[in-house]
């Protein structure tokens, strides 16, 4: 058995449980996070079992040292003072901090403040707006393929901006012009062998729905455009009229579209 300094302060499961020596650490520890130093003492690190801090100063890795002897973390330091601070006495970060310092929580692994961070906001709204997003699976897919074809229409005109034509419907109601659409029922009651009559798909770069949800067209455009402008990418859109195909006897296809224009500078 291998009796360390630190023995006492360890998780049970890990107190020198075998004969393999442990790297010993001394009580105050100089940390070099990506070139910013910070000082913490050694059960900070391993506040929670499980945490990678708390795996890397278990005494079982290897950490690498800088010039001056500061254990290293090759991981940038402007939010580890944010987990420091959390794994010191359960302090929150300031709100602008949340999203960043929730990434590094990942990275960290850290549980405890991965799950008070999600009932914060904006952390807690993305999550409400998450759920509503889950009910379509393609939306990142052709969230990434707006981009790719704004990228590739804007080069080739070597224009500043690019136009999409972009469907956005909640349900299918395709009408005929003499049937007032049932507005307010959430599927247009047909049968399966019906429905394939007036399966379609309109004439545009992009097509979004059906689901069945209360948020509405509107919503998924406000998540359209703000998913954009979260990755810089600047978008309009304006309703430009319906879909006219037609379908079956008098039916026609009436799904809404939008046009995009996405000014890349
Ligand atoms: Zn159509």
């Amino acid at each position: 058995m291998v009796t360390t300094a630190f023995c006492s302060d360890m998780p049970s499961h890990l107190v020198c449980a075998s004969g393999a020596p442990r790297l010993e650490f001394p009580e105050v520890i100089s940390l070099n996070v990506g070139g910013t130093y910070f000082t913490t003492r050694l059960s900070t690190l391993r506040r929670y079992e499980d945490t990678m801090l708390a795996a890397m100063f278990s005494g079982r890795h290897h950490i690498p040292r800088d010039a001056e002897g500061r254990f290293f973390i090759d991981r940038d330091g402007a939010y580890f003072r944010d987990i420091l601070n959390f794994l010191r006495e359960g302090e929150l970060p300031q709100r602008d901090h949340v999203m960043a310092v929730h990434r590094e929580a990942l990275y960290y692994a850290i549980g405890p403040l991965l799950d008070s961070l999600e009932d914060t906001q904006p952390l807690t709204g993305e999550k409400v707006r998450q759920a509503f997003l889950d009910l379509l699976p393609y939306y990142k897919d052709n969230l990434e393929r707006i981009v790719e074809i704004a990228k590739l229409r804007a080069m080739q005109r070597k224009a500043r901006f690019a136009k999409l034509k972009i469907c956005v419907y909640k349900e299918e109601m395709p009408i005929t012009p003499y049937e007032r659409p049932l507005f307010n029922s959430l599927r247009f009651e047909r049968t399966a062998s019906e429905a394939k009559l007036f399966e379609h798909h309109c004439e545009v770069d992009v097509s979004f729905g059906p689901w069945e949800a209360v948020a509405d067209v509107y919503d998924l455009l406000h998540c359209i455009v703000s998913d954009l402008a979260e990755r810089g990418i600047t978008a309009d859109q304006q309703c430009i009229g319906v879909c006219d195909k037609h379908l079956i006897n008098h039916y026609y296809c009436k799904r809404p579209i939008y046009e995009f224009k996405i000014t890349w500078w």
